[in-house]
């Protein structure tokens, strides 16, 4: 009898220690970051000028403003990279801190991941042969269209909820939006649709046979995401309103596109 008190007092110990622990730990994303020395970014470095491979090294946009949340944190920044639609459940298996891939912050994701303040205005952009009828978003009802996996274009383009007001004829999907430039240029593809600046990137590399359209798809807006709940969104907005409150994301993007009055930073667009 003494010896089954003992053991319940023992295991009713263990329970409360483990509960605690375990609050103490869902409790503090960033502070949980800070004890490892290190945050850790995924994304898909096939975007750029948001992120892309530079030799063996990650550069990009998006790259610059992660190793500003690892410098206000104090740690090290540390980058995996996978496919575009594994990098929600990634995130919430617990192998990233945050996603930062140009990712347009959508009332679909917010079911499963928390956003920070948008940091970039953007838009799904039509790319054509120079040789093509298709002059507008409405000449693409019935056509072949390559997307990006798991992206907006690919949704919107889709069409599953019936939200679009264009009815494509087929969807075809690729990991690279590279990938679906090259079957656009052989004729596979009458169009693709990808978000504005990447779109740019890939047309300066065959200019001659491709062009973007000037009426965009849909418009929509970039944010970095952070699992559900987690305390790591305030770090992330304290350095987004920094960044553009002293100018140095406006710096940042001129690195890499030439930015028209219009398209500037989400924060002064807004
Ligand atoms: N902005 C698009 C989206 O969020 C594409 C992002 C990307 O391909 N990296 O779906």
């Amino acid at each position: 009898m003494k010896m089954q008190k003992m053991m319940a007092l023992v295991l009713a110990g263990t329970m409360t220690l483990a509960m605690s622990s375990s609050f103490v730990m869902a409790a503090g994303e960033t502070e949980a970051v800070k004890a490892a020395g290190k945050v850790v970014m995924t994304t898909n470095a096939e975007f750029e000028p948001f992120e892309y491979k530079d030799g063996d090294e990650i550069v990009g946009i998006d790259r610059e403003i992660a190793d500003k949340i690892a410098e206000k944190l104090g740690v090290e920044l540390e980058i995996s990279d996978i496919a575009f639609s594994s990098l929600i459940p990634s995130l919430n298996a617990g192998k990233a801190d945050f996603i930062a891939a140009g990712m347009t912050a959508t009332d679909e994701r917010r079911k499963n991941v928390d956003f920070s303040k948008d940091y970039f205005n953007a838009s799904q952009t039509i790319i054509v042969r120079t040789d093509s009828d298709i002059k507008g978003r409405e000449d693409l009802n019935g056509k072949v269209v390559g997307v990006q996996e798991g992206t907006t274009g690919d949704v919107y383009c889709t069409n599953e909820d019936g939200s679009s007001d264009i009815a494509v004829k087929e969807v075809r999907r690729f990991s690279k939006g590279m990938d679906a430039v090259s079957d656009l240029l052989s004729g596979r593809l009458d169009a693709v649709v990808i978000d504005d600046f990447p779109a740019q990137k890939l047309v300066e590399k065959n200019p001659d046979k491709i062009m973007t359209l000037e009426e965009a798809m849909t418009e929509e807006t970039y944010a970095i995401a952070v699992p559900l709940g987690s305390d790591l969104v305030d770090v992330i907005n304290e350095v987004i309103d920094e960044l553009n409150e002293s100018g140095e994301m406006d710096q940042i993007v001129s690195k890499y596109i030439s930015v028209s009055e219009d398209d500037a930073s989400a924060d002064s667009a807004a």
